[in-house]
């Protein structure tokens, strides 16, 4: 039995992918890793390391999706914010109850 590797589609004895395209495919992964984490750090920086919401704060500091992607949201700084657990639990929530059960 023989397969062909998911990216260059060259035959393979085994597994999915060839050497050289896991290898591709691993420094891409890692790559996307660090721009995350670049950015992650970039949104607390410019939001002074604090939650962006009033009131009580609780937990970690995370990086919150203003418009949330499955309604079109970007994973550009200007869609992200800072908040802290409780308030990011807080509004994903809300925006959960919110979301409308049909399209308008
Ligand atoms: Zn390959
Ligand atoms: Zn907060």
């Amino acid at each position: 039995m023989s397969t062909r590797c998911i990216d260059c589609h060259t035959l393979l004895t085994s597994g999915s992918r060839c050497y050289a395209c896991t290898l591709t495919h691993r420094a891409k992964r890692e790559a996307n890793g660090w721009e995350r984490q670049q950015q992650t750090d970039r949104i607390l920086d410019r939001d002074g390391h604090q939650c962006v919401l009033k009131g009580p704060h609780n937990g970690r500091l995370e990086v919150d999706h203003i418009v949330p992607l499955h309604r079109g949201g970007s994973n550009d700084d200007d869609n992200l914010r800072t908040l802290c657990a409780f308030h990011h639990r807080l509004v994903t929530g809300e925006a959960r109850r919110s979301r409308p059960g049909y399209p308008r």
